[in-house]
């Protein structure tokens, strides 16, 4: 018999059961989550934290562009913080819900004439995601702009937090254990619409020549190493092209794990671990991944 409280999720969002991750992933890969869960609202996911056992796992899950789930799944409850989607301008401040598309934020950033998120246009994730990983590019990065975020945590109980309390580093923000981003507020610079649009449409043609983006993906697979670059060590390591299964090392970037067709989490995990290896004997540099890793260790 299912518990009382699935009931109740049910009218707090949608809630599934055993469902397969690899739809929820950029990557295409991953087992079933045991529960997933999407609640309707900021006052929902409050009212579920406060009821659910606190033996049961969460995994906050924004676009899913930075994740990679065993084959195994996740034996706990996934939220996906969709639904929490408004933006809202004040004083060249802008605050948006976890929810929102990173390249959404950085368009309607262009059209009020408000600059210092222009990277987001080229990182398809979701706000909550961005914070949580102080995702960037072309020299910017979440942690540059960023005022505070709403969270909520574990036993559902909400608070705003200023940024230089997350002590935020180079794709790496120091959250609060258990907590969901809920919202997050950036103070921005006026400029041009038109210089603003200028500028993100060179960063996604730098993009789109460099990188592979017409297949799944999780972006960058490891950090940048101190003063060098992950792609440059796992090229040189002669790993370019290279594949396990249905995973491959990119041809176009060697940072970057394609997912062939049928890759499976296991496919792409080995490819994790052999570039790890060959780069380690070769210029003793620990890779470090930046994907997260769910339900297995590299
Ligand atoms: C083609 C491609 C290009 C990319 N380019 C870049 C790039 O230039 N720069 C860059 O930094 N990244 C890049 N990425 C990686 C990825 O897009 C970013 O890390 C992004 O910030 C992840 O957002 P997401 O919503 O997809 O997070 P997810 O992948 O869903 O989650 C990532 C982590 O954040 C946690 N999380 C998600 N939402 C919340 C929340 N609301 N509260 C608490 N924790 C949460 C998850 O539990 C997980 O640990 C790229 C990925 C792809 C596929």
């Amino acid at each position: 018999m299912s518990p009382a409280w699935e009931t109740i999720l049910n009218t707090l969002g949608a809630l599934r059961l055993n469902e397969s991750m690899a739809r929820h992933t950029t990557l295409g890969v991953g087992g079933p989550a045991r529960w997933y869960f999407r609640p309707a609202g900021q006052q929902a996911i409050a009212e579920a934290l406060q009821m659910l056992p606190a033996n049961v796992p969460l995994l906050p899950l924004g676009r899913g562009s930075n994740m990679l789930i065993a084959d195994s799944g996740f034996d706990g409850m996934v939220i996906d913080l969709g639904e929490l989607s408004h933006i809202h301008e004040e004083n060249q401040c802008i605050q948006a819900g976890a929810g929102v598309r990173m390249s959404k934020l950085a368009n309607d950033c262009a059209r009020l004439g408000l600059s210092g998120l222009e990277f987001m246009a080229t990182v398809p994730g979701d706000v909550g995601g961005g914070i949580a990983m102080n995702a960037g590019a072309f020299g910017q990065q979440v942690s540059d702009t960023l005022k505070f975020i709403d969270i909520a945590h574990r036993d559902g109980h909400c608070e705003q937090i200023p940024a230089e309390d997350l002590a935020m580093a180079y794709r790496q923000t120091n959250l609060p254990a258990g907590c969901l981003v809920l919202a997050a507020c950036f103070e921005l610079q006026s400029d041009s619409p038109q210089a603003i649009r200028t500028r993100m449409t060179d960063m996604r043609n730098r993009r789109s020549s460099s990188q592979p983006l017409s297949k799944p993906t999780c972006g960058s697979v490891f950090k940048n190493p101190p003063q060098d670059h992950a792609a440059r060590l796992i090229e040189q390591a002669g790993l370019k092209g290279c594949s396990i299964g249905h995973a491959r090392i990119s041809d176009v970037h060697a940072n970057f794990i394609v997912n062939e067709g049928d890759a499976t989490s296991t496919d792409v995990l080995n490819l994790i671990r052999r570039a790890q290896n060959e780069v380690q004997q070769k210029f003793g540099i620990r890779l470090e991944p930046e994907v997260r890793i769910i339900g297995e260790s590299a």
